[in-house]
């Protein structure tokens, strides 16, 4: 990997993204040059705004099923809606997003020699019948349901990865990353945290899908940034792919009443249907991720929702 004083020049596609952004803040902190590529389908400007001005960085749009040539060093490719409401409002795009984007990305690293991170998920293991989930496990995954496009393109997405990894010797890193939360969170892309605190804030009804017994382990963004950084900078032989996610596991039900709670709000839970396919049980076996990368979560579900709740709290008032 080229470094030149310590500074690497980083592609970060999806850049202005919930994710993304933290990510760019994160790099642009350490002292690197980092370039943003964003089709804004998910993604905000408003996410972005405050690096705009910023010396070493640089946005551009672009949509990452078309080739791109630049020269990096590093690239993470976090470039695809992650929410089931926004990734399955158009699944042919979904999956061309992770099967296009995956070659284009890896073919941009072969032929500039630079390491490139998968924004990979725990989608691939599909409604599991593992519990916990180590990376050894194959997963469970219909191919014809209304998740397919995004769990079978995560998925071949692996695929490509590790081809391009023993065929070419490119220097991958894929990381399945487990349900996170945290600010820029988008408000209406329908996921658990967002919902909640959405609605708790607005004295909405809460909506839990099913009976609420369904689990799920929750990671709050800046830990898991500091998953990808330190799975980035390990030299060692570890393409992966590596859990990363927060093991303490939560049902749906305990996670509308820590919101409520938090809030001090007056909503009532109300039931609705389960949709189809929907994962009854999910927690990540982190042990490779602990012994390889020295990582483990440090931001408990009850701090890491206060701070979530008190930027969505800013964030509804401003908008009114
Ligand atoms: P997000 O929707 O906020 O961000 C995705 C970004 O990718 C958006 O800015 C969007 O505009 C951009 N994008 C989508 N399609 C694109 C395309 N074809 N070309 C260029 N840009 C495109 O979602 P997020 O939560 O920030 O997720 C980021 C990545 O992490 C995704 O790849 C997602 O699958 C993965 N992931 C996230 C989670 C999570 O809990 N947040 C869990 C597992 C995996
Ligand atoms: N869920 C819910 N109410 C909501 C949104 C989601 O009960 O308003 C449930 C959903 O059915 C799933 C869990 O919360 O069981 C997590 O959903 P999310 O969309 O956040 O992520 P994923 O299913 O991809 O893990």
């Amino acid at each position: 990997m080229r470094r030149y004083n310590g500074r690497s020049q980083i592609l970060v596609t999806g850049g202005a993204g919930f994710l993304g952004s933290h990510l760019c803040e994160r790099l642009l902190g350490e002292g690197h040059e980092v370039l943003c590529v964003d089709n804004f389908f998910t993604g905000a400007r408003r996410n972005i705004e405050h690096l705009l001005d910023h010396p070493r960085f640089d946005l551009m749009r672009h949509d990452v099923t078309v080739p791109l040539v630049v020269e990096v060093d590093e690239i993470y490719n976090l470039a695809c809606p992650a929410s089931p409401v926004h990734y399955q409002h158009n699944p042919v795009q979904t999956i061309k997003t992770s099967v296009h984007g995956a070659i284009n990305v890896l073919g941009l690293a072969q032929r500039v020699n630079a390491r490139v991170f998968q924004a990979s998920t725990s989608e691939v293991y599909g409604d599991p019948d593992t519990h916990p989930q180590p990376e050894s496990y194959w997963g469970r995954v219909n191919p014809v349901g209304p998740r397919s496009c995004y769990d079978e393109g995560k998925r071949c997405a692996e695929t490509l990865f590790m081809d391009y990894h023993r065929q070419y010797g490119v220097d991958v890193r894929v990381a399945r990353i487990f349900n996170t939360y945290g600010p820029r969170m988008h408000p209406n892309d329908g996921r658990v945290v967002s919902n909640f605190i959405v609605q708790a804030l607005r004295g909405e009804d809460i909506t839990i899908y099913g009976a609420g017994e369904q689990t799920r382990s929750f990671c709050y963004v800046d830990d898991l940034i500091e998953g990808f950084v330190r799975f980035m900078a390990q030299e060692g032989p570890l393409p992966g792919p590596i859990n990363l996610g927060n093991p303490r596991e939560f049902t749906i039900l305990q996670l509308a009443e820590q919101v409520i709670n938090l809030t001090n709000s007056s909503s009532r839970i109300v039931f609705k249907p389960l949709p189809q396919d929907d994962p009854k049980q999910r927690r990540p076996d982190i042990r490779l991720a602990e012994q390889h990368l020295g990582w483990e979560p440090q931001v408990q579900l009850h701090e890491g929702l206060m701070r979530t709740i008190a930027w969505f709290d800013e964030m509804l008032s401003a908008a009114h």
